[in-house]
C-alpha cells in the first residue's frame, strides 16, 4: 500500500541537504518554492544547497570513501543488501514523496522504488566479486604484472527528475558496489524523496557521507562537476545539460556517462498483434509517467496496410486514460513536472498544429474542469506526421506521440534512425527473422521486441549518438564506476 497525499505531505523534509550523515540547516543556495504539479499549490519553500554546501557534500563523500573501501568486500556487500532492503521496505513512503514532487501515479511510483531496491541487491551481489588479472610477460619467473579495478573515489551523480528515487539507484548502487562516495545531485523539481533516500541508506548502515543529497539547478551541477574531488561524473538529462557537463569534465580531464534524451521509434510490422499493438503503443508513447521518460516508444512508424487500424485503437485507448490526481489509485496518468514544462508542451502541440506536422487526432489542450489546476496535459496523437518536421524530431517530454506510415522493411529502418538519437527502438512483428534482422538495423543502444522491459538491473542500459554515451546496468554498467590500475613488480 503506498502512503497518502497527506501522509506524503507530513514526510516532506524541513532541510534540503542531507550531508555527511545529517540535515543541513543553514543551506546556502537558491530558495526554492515547490509547487504540487497536482493541483498547482505551494508545498512550501526551501533554501537549496549553496557552493560551500556542494564542497562540504564532496568532501564528506571522500571521507566516508576512504572507510567505505577499508572495510571487507563482504561487509560492502552486506551493507548493499542491508540497504536494499530498506529501500523496499519504505517504498510507500519514497513513493509517496516522489508522486508528491512530480506527478507520477502512485502505483508507478511505488514499482519505480521496488525496482530502485533491485539495483541494490544486484549491485550487492557484485561488490565481493570484483576481481582483478594478470597480465601475460615475457619472463614469468622474475616478473609479474597485476592489475586490480580500483573506484574513482567520488562520483557525482547528477539526475532528472523524471523517475528520482530509481534514476538515483541506477548511479548510486554500482559506483557504491565499485567502492566510491557519492555526490548524488536531484533536480530542484524533486529533491524530496532523494533527500529521504539519502537519510534512509544511513539508517540502513552505509557509513555516514557515503551518500550526500544535494538538489538544485546548473548551478549546483556546475559546482560538482568542478570539484577537484569529484573523479568521475554520472549524469541523466538533457542534451543541452550534457554538453555542459562534457565540457566542464573535458576542463579537468574527468570522465563521464552520458544519459541522455531520445525519440525513440516503435516499427509496427502488419504480422503483428494490432490491437494490442495500438493498446500498448498508448500506454507506452502516451499515459507511461505523462510521456516522460527518455526512452519511451513516442514515435510510432506503421506499415500502411495496418496503418488506419492502428490509429484507430491507439486513439481508441487514449480515450480510456484516467487523468487526475496521482494518489488516485484508479489514475492512469498525472501531469507533467511543472508549469513550465506544461506551457513547453502544449507549445509544441500549437505549433505542430499551425505548422502542419501532422493531424491532430486526439487531446492537444490543457486538461480542463476539476484539473485544471494542475499541469495536466491530455493524452495527444498525431497521426500522419511528416518524419522531418520538428514534431517528429524533436524530443517532447510530454505525452505527445506521433504515428507516421511507412510501406517497406528498409524505409521503417530508415525513419527509425532518421533522427540525431539513438536511445531505443521498438519492433513488433510476428517475424522472428525480421525481428532479428530490424533489432540489428536499428542505430540505438536499446532495443524491444514485441513487449518493453523497464531497465532490469541485469542488462547495460545505455544510448549512442545524441542519446549519449555509456551505459547503466549489469557488469558494464559496473565497469564505468572502476579505473584499472597495473603494478609491475620485478622480482
Ligand atoms: P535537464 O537536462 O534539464 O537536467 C538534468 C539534471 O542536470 C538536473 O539535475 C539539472 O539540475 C542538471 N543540470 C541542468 N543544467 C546543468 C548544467 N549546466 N550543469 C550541470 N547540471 C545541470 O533534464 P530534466 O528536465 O531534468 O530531464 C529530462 C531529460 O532527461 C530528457 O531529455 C530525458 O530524455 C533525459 N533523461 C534521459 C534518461 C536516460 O537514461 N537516457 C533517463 C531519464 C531522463
Amino acid at each position: 500500500m503506498a502512503a497518502g497525499k497527506d501522509e506524503a505531505r507530513a514526510l516532506l523534509p524541513k532541510s534540503a541537504a542531507y550531508i555527511g550523515g545529517a540535515w543541513l540547516t543553514d543551506t546556502t543556495g537558491e530558495l526554492h518554492a515547490h509547487v504540487n504539479p497536482a493541483d498547482g499549490q505551494p508545498l512550501g519553500e526551501w533554501q537549496l544547497p549553496g557552493g560551500a554546501d556542494v564542497d562540504a557534500a564532496v568532501h564528506a563523500a571522500r571521507a566516508a570513501q576512504v572507510v567505505w573501501w577499508a572495510k571487507s568486500p563482504a561487509a560492502r556487500r552486506d551493507a548493499l543488501t542491508d540497504a536494499a532492503t530498506a529501500i523496499r521496505e519504505q517504498r510507500a513512503e519514497l513513493g509517496a514523496l516522489v508522486s508528491l514532487e512530480m506527478g507520477m501515479p502512485v502505483r508507478a511510483s511505488v514499482a519505480g522504488v521496488n525496482l530502485a531496491a533491485e539495483w541494490f541487491s544486484h549491485y550487492a551481489g557484485y561488490a565481493d566479486k570484483i576481481d582483478g588479472l594478470v597480465p601475460p610477460v615475457a619472463q614469468p619467473a622474475s616478473v609479474l604484472d597485476y592489475a586490480r579495478y580500483v573506484p574513482y573515489g567520488v562520483v557525482a551523480a547528477i539526475i532528472p527528475w523524471n523517475g528520482p528515487v530509481l534514476a538515483a539507484a541506477l548511479k548510486a548502487a554500482p559506483a557504491l558496489a565499485a567502492g566510491n562516495g557519492v555526490a548524488l545531485k536531484p533536480s530542484e523539481l524533486a529533491p524530496f524523496a532523494c533527500l529521504r533516500l539519502g537519510e534512509l541508506l544511513v539508517e540502513a548502515g552505509l557509513p555516514p557521507g557515503l551518500v550526500n543529497v544535494v538538489p538544485g539547478g546548473a548551478d549546483v551541477g556546475q559546482r560538482l562537476c568542478g570539484h577537484d574531488d569529484v573523479g568521475l561524473i554520472t549524469f541523466t538529462g538533457g542534451g543541452r545539460a550534457g554538453r555542459a557537463v562534457a565540457e566542464a569534465a573535458a576542463a579537468r580531464h574527468v570522465p563521464t556517462v552520458l544519459e541522455l534524451g531520445g525519440k525513440s521509434a516503435a516499427i509496427v510490422f502488419p504480422d503483428a498483434d494490432v490491437p494490442k499493438v495500438a493498446k500498448l503503443g498508448a500506454a507506452l508513447g502516451v499515459a507511461q509517467n505523462s510521456g516522460q521518460g527518455c526512452f519511451l516508444p513516442t514515435r510510432m512508424l506503421v506499415h500502411r496496410n495496418v496503418y488506419d487500424d492502428v490509429v484507430d485503437g491507439v486513439v481508441a485507448a487514449t480515450g480510456r486514460f484516467r487523468l487526475g490526481d496521482p494518489f488516485e489509485p484508479t489514475v492512469s496518468m498525472g501531469p507533467v513536472v511543472d508549469e513550465t514544462s506544461c506551457t513547453r508542451i502544449l507549445q509544441v502541440i500549437e505549433r505542430a498544429v499551425e505548422q502542419r506536422h501532422g493531424r491532430l487526432v486526439a487531446g492537444g489542450h490543457k486538461a480542463a474542469g476539476e484539473l485544471s489546476g494542475g499541469f495536466f496535459v491530455e493524452p495527444t496523437v498525431f497521426a500522419d506526421v511528416d518524419p522531418d518536421s520538428a514534431l517528429a524530431q524533436e524530443e517532447i517530454f510530454g505525452p505527445v506521440l506521433t504515428i507516421s506510415p511507412f510501406d517497406t522493411e528498409e524505409q521503417a529502418v530508415e525513419l527509425a534512425n532518421g533522427t540525431r538519437y539513438g536511445l531505443a527502438g521498438y519492433v513488433w512483428t510476428g517475424d522472428l527473422r525480421r525481428a532479428h534482422r530490424v533489432a540489428e538495423a536499428l542505430d540505438a543502444g536499446y532495443v524491444s521486441v514485441n513487449g518493453m522491459a523497464l531497465l532490469p538491473p541485469g542488462a547495460p542500459f545505455g544510448g549512442w549518438r545524441a542519446s549519449g554515451h555509456g551505459v547503466e546496468g549489469g557488469r558494464a554498467g559496473l565497469a564505468e564506476f572502476l579505473r584499472v590500475k597495473n603494478v609491475h613488480v620485478q622480482l
